[in-house]
């Protein structure tokens, strides 16, 4: 309702340090399915034996699978407007009803590096002297990782290209169809460059402790405003977020399909697609938000 915009829009330019906390609903319209949601990729396997570091343990061909499966997806998908809105909400030089000198953080619990990606095809027209660095924390890591699994060595690579390791190409069609294929060799699975051990995705499992933990709990203690866009807020630290804002005084905005565990707290509710109502709330237009 235009009523609501409008209030949602005085509190956005009143606001000093402002927080979105996304979840796979901000990438729904790129085709990347959600977790909970109807059409779940993970609807026929339990999460334990696809996210967690015992799972991996028990079948590394199965989580690899999994995950090379996740990321072919994310790979071949794009930014949607939600993406773009959010990329536009981190440049001060461009963005609409938000302060300049406002702080404004991007945390996102995806895994399908949809926001750095936005953010990079806003960089590319934008004068390089406007630009400035996007706040974005990847809080549960990135599907394009590859990390060694021997705590000594840790090497990190990303990898946007694909497929990462030959005996992973087609897990994709066995995993659409329902089917994982049991058989790849643990030496067929992707290794460390560095060191040949046996590297593993480098997202963060279920039990394992999110990024920059630390750095994003101080941002969000001195935080005024919240969004909370597409996500279940089931999964914590992040689901938190949004009630420490509000304790701390602040306002809270939920984009969701639907109601959720963290509705109670919100001040504003934008019930419906958040690809169409979230740049809409913001005050952008398709204009503001196409790319080069
Ligand atoms: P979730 O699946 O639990 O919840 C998704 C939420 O998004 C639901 O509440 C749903 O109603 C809402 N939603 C769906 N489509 C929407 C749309 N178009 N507009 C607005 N809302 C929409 O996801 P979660 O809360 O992010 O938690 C699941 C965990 O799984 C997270 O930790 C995340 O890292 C991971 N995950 C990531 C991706 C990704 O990277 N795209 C995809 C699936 C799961």
């Amino acid at each position: 309702p235009l009523q609501d915009i409008k209030d949602f829009q005085e509190v956005l330019k009143a606001s000093k340090n402002v927080i979105a906390i996304a979840g796979a609903g901000l990438s729904a319209a790129s085709g990347i399915p959600t977790f909970r949601g109807e059409g779940g990729m993970w609807r026929k396997y339990e999460a334990a034996d696809l996210a967690t570091p015992e799972g991996f343990i028990d079948d590394p061909s199965l989580v690899w699978q999994f995950h090379h499966y996740c990321r072919e997806i994310a790979r071949q998908a794009s930014p949607n407007d939600a993406h773009r809105a959010l990329a536009v909400l981190s440049q001060p030089s461009i963005r609409k009803n938000l302060a300049p000198q406002t702080r404004f953080t991007l945390i996102t619990q995806n895994v399908d590096h949809l926001s750095p990606r936005a953010n990079k095809e806003l960089a590319g027209r934008i004068p390089p002297s406007y630009y400035q660095e996007p706040n974005l924390f990847e809080i549960h890591g990135r599907l394009f990782d590859v990390l060694c699994t021997e705590e000594t060595c840790g090497h990190i690579e990303f990898n946007l290209s694909s497929p990462i390791c030959q005996g992973l190409a087609g897990a994709e069609i066995l995993f659409e169809n329902g089917v994982i294929n049991p058989i790849v060799d643990e030496e067929q699975l992707p290794r460390c460059s560095k060191c040949g051990s046996l590297a593993r995705p480098g997202v963060v499992w279920f039990g394992e402790e999110p990024h920059k933990l630390a750095e994003v709990d101080e941002i969000v203690k001195s935080a005024d405003f919240c969004l909370v866009i597409g996500t279940s807020s089931s999964v914590y630290p992040a689901a938190g977020y949004a009630y420490q804002v509000k304790d701390n005084g602040g306002k809270v905005a939920l984009f969701n399909l639907e109601k959720t565990d963290s509705d109670r707290k919100a001040d504003f509710r934008f019930l419906g697609p958040c690809e169409e109502f979230l740049p809409q709330a913001l005050g952008f237009t398709k204009a503001d938000l196409k790319s080069a």
